[in-house]
């Protein structure tokens, strides 16, 4: 294992790996299939006794190096990339679950993470949904059938930080899988190993690539869960050691059969992106914390959601999980009855109005109206979602400017409000 820090990681990864004529990125690879001289060495490929690519849907040259690259950032044994997060969750659940089986996952998730997990029970799975800031809720649901425990660091939009220091205690006491979504901290703020998570899934659509111009996922195995006693491993990946077992299934079943592959020149985007990611965190938690500071003493704001606040209910769990200086990009606020989150959306000049996160720009939308809206009334109430809740993905602008439109923005709003 190296000392060395993140980004130094990240930005010489490619050319330890030896890059084709010295370039200084791995380039991206587009061919859909892969030719051998022998028939011999096509079998030893395919038969797994050697390493090498056959047919694109299984990955190429530059998906290969972005996985290379995201073990070093999570400290991983192995990970495989999908087209999306969402093809990176399905795929793993539809890789080791079967009818019977049951997940604890946490109430506060992703919404299509949510809506997933609805048509997992379609499918035989049950589910239990508990509060995962408190890791006795994730006890207290356990059952003998449970197969991994589902959880996100920092909930969206209500900014809940899980007790995940707790739930990986107890799952590796337990003996059970920990999958942990990592994709609002990313391993700028949180590695997944370091709070016992056995299986650690990415977005790379978000902070990783930072420049809304690619799409993708991951799944990273962290070498801590002991895949000897998982259930659901068929005995045909059951060869090599026991550490490659979990994701080798995950390749087989989840990638090559659904097919979410992600694409070289996508992979390459990402990778290029998260050559500056530990500059971007800094930069927009930097700049979410002075607007958050900045919206908490604004009359017309009823509440302020940020980790980084001394007002947050996990505000101590998230500076002893992250390192104590940043929290992130995501931050919500809740407006007084009577200022219309329409209203000051629109007057925002900077602020673009989009549903994207970890964005190098800041985005922000009315939450109940747009992401939550499906789910029903009820549902957002039971998530704490009220109608003038507004989420904002903090980017990289300058504070002062953000700051400055937010302040105009909430002046001309105040001006147009019926008294
Ligand atoms: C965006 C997101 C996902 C889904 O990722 P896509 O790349 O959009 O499919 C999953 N989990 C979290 C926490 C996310 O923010």
């Amino acid at each position: 294992m190296t000392t060395e820090q993140l980004s130094t990681r990240i930005l010489h990864a490619d050319r330890r790996g030896s890059v084709e004529h010295g370039a200084i990125h791995k380039p991206s690879h587009n061919a859909a299939a892969f030719g051998y001289a022998t028939a011999r060495e096509l079998a030893d490929v395919f038969q797994g006794s050697q390493s090498g690519f056959v047919y694109g849907r299984q990955g190429n040259p530059t998906t290969a190096a972005l996985e290379a690259k995201l073990n070093l950032m999570e400290d991983a044994v192995g990970t495989v990339t999908f087209a999306t997060g969402m093809a990176a969750i399905s795929a793993l659940s539809v890789a080791l679950l079967r009818q019977g089986d049951h997940i604890v996952a946490s109430r506060y998730l992703f919404g299509n993470t949510a809506s997933w997990l609805q048509t997992l029970t379609q499918l035989g799975v049950t589910v239990s949904l508990v509060d995962a800031t408190d890791a006795a809720a994730v006890t207290e649901a356990l059952q003998p059938q449970t197969r991994f425990v589902f959880a996100e660091t920092i909930a969206n939009p209500g900014t809940q930080v899980a007790d995940l220091a707790g739930i990986g205690r107890l799952c590796a006491e337990r003996g059970i899988l920990f999958v942990l979504d990592n994709t609002m901290t990313t391993p700028a703020l949180l590695r997944g190993r370091d709070v016992g998570a056995g299986l650690v899934v990415h977005s790379l659509s978000k902070s990783i690539s930072g420049h809304g111009n690619a799409l993708g996922g991951s799944v990273s195995d962290t070498g801590l869960y002991d895949w000897t006693g998982y259930p659901n491993i068929l005995s045909s990946y059951q060869g090599g050691p026991a550490r490659g077992w979990g994701l080798l299934q995950i390749k087989k079943k989840g990638l090559r059969d659904t097919g979410g592959t992600l694409s070289a020149d996508q992979a390459h985007r990402i990778a290029i992106g998260a050559e500056t990611l530990d500059l971007r965190v800094e930069r927009a938690s930097g700049n979410a914390l002075a607007l958050a500071r900045w919206l908490e003493a604004r009359p017309g704001v009823r509440r302020v959601q940020y980790p980084g606040l001394e007002s947050h209910p996990q505000h101590e769990r998230a500076a002893a999980l992250f390192g104590g200086r940043h929290y992130g990009s995501l931050l919500s606020f809740e407006l007084q009855a009577g200022v219309d989150p329409f209203a000051l959306l629109d007057a925002l000049r900077i602020v673009i109005k989009s549903s994207h996160l970890g964005d190098n720009r800041t985005l922000a939308l009315p939450a109940a109206h747009t992401i939550f809206f499906e789910m029903g009334p009820e549902n957002r109430q039971s998530m704490d979602i009220p109608d003038g809740l507004v989420r904002v993905s903090v980017g990289i602008e300058a504070e002062a400017d953000l700051i400055a439109d937010f302040a105009q923005a909430f002046a001309r709003t105040a001006a147009a409000q019926p008294r």
